[in-house]
């Protein structure tokens, strides 16, 4: 309860002493992108050393399949040339790595790939540019920047990161819950709590888990969240595959239907830490709605499939067979490595489940590799949370 402030927290006790409690979403997207003490400006974030592990960090398959997934949405576009090979979140620049070497097995597609990096931290941005040093790369802050061209995109664990707003249950509705200063005033040792919104809020602000009529008795203090971000990202991503052809692959942990629960998290060298007593130090996330993301798709006029467990959709990509073909050759550490690899990306207890895989198409005829037409996500709830 006494950590001291650090330079993050002033500003926001500022913020708050002057202008009133924050939402939810504004507390996330400083604590990860403020310029100078944001999470992601701040530091890498990745690996043993640093808070998080991300499947592309843990194997060269991870990237290879989803290469090979993108030459396969390729061939089945028409083979497009020249087209958009689009990143979101790129991290460290190992997943596009991986990708762009599985490419080289259709050289037609890896030739044709003009590859575009969506990533709005610089820090992260030279990472990504000593990893991918050997390959023409454009960046952009948003996808509102690529050019408009037939594309394939790619985000994996980029959707946890966007702000999410949360609403807690009271007697009376849900209330907009809200970052706030503790009482006691706005001098020194301030810290920030939670807080909510004096009055409900409206219900077509409401996610679709608030507006069902079912969870109207939930419990007082049940949460739900939504996440405009991802929402509006998602349907942009949609339109662009409307009018200019391509596909998505968006990769995640999260839930595929409409859910009541608080998954705000905060991450700090591999164990959970406070959400509020040190923004911009830990890593922030909230679990994907799948089922909103899907929602606005589908508004956007584009098909897509799923989502479906991870480890469902690597081993319908072959990640098996790649496993026993690298183990082949390999010394019975790295055979041990890779088996212990396979079993992070597809086991149950692990990723397997958890993690969830969404793709998006021009029409709903076509499934993508690793979807059956059945998976095609139709209407499944009826809301309008857009
Ligand atoms: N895809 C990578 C890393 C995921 S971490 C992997 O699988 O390893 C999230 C990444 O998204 C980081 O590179 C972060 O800087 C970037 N990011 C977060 N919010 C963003 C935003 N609003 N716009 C663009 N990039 C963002």
């Amino acid at each position: 309860m006494s950590a001291p402030r650090n330079g993050l927290t002033s500003l926001l006790a500022q913020r708050i002493a002057s202008s009133g409690p924050i939402s939810v979403a504004d507390y996330m997207a400083e604590a990860l992108g403020h310029p100078e003490f944001g999470y992601y400006r701040g530091k890498d974030p990745f690996g043993a050393a640093g808070d998080f592990t991300t499947a592309p960090e843990i194997s060269q398959m991870f990237g290879e399949l989803i290469g090979l997934w993108c030459t396969n949405s390729w061939l089945a576009l028409g083979k497009p040339t020249p087209f958009t090979l689009a990143e979101l979140g790129p991290g460290r620049g190992t997943l596009m790595a991986d990708m762009l070497r599985a490419l080289e097995t259709v050289p037609a597609c890896r030739a044709a790939a003009r590859v575009h990096l969506i990533e709005n931290s610089p820090r992260m941005r030279e990472r990504q540019r000593q990893t991918l040093s050997a390959i023409d790369v454009i960046w952009h802050d948003s996808i509102g920047g690529l050019p408009m061209a037939p594309a394939i995109f790619i985000a994996n664990e980029f959707f946890d990161a966007l702000p999410v707003e949360q609403f807690v249950r009271h007697g009376d509705g849900w209330h907009r819950r809200l970052v706030g200063l503790a009482p006691g005033g706005s001098g020194s040792g301030t810290e920030l709590v939670f807080t909510q919104a004096p009055t409900p809020c409206p219900t077509d602000d409401l996610p679709a888990a608030a507006k069902n009529l079912a969870n109207a008795a939930a419990e007082a203090g049940a949460i739900v969240e939504t996440s405009p971000a991802s929402r509006q990202i998602a349907g942009e991503i949609a339109r662009r595959i409307r009018s200019q052809s391509g596909a998505a692959l968006i990769v995640d942990y999260g839930y595929a239907a409409p859910a009541i629960g608080d998954s705000l998290q905060a991450v700090h060298r591999h164990a959970y830490a406070s959400l509020l007593e040190h923004p911009g130090d830990a890593d922030l996330t909230a679990h994907v709605d799948f089922s909103a993301l899907a929602h606005s798709i589908r508004q956007a006029g584009a098909a897509c499939w799923g989502a479906i467990p991870q480890g469902e959709f690597l081993r319908r990509l072959g990640i098996e067979a790649r496993a026993e073909t690298l183990t082949s050759t390999a010394t019975p550490q790295q055979k041990s490595d890779i088996e212990s690899a396979l079993e992070r990306l597809i086991g149950d207890a692990q990723m397997g489940t958890l993690f969830k895989v969404l793709a998006i198409g021009p029409r709903a005829a076509d499934p993508p590799a690793g979807f059956l037409p059945a998976e095609a996500n139709e209407e499944t709830y009826k809301s309008s949370c857009d």
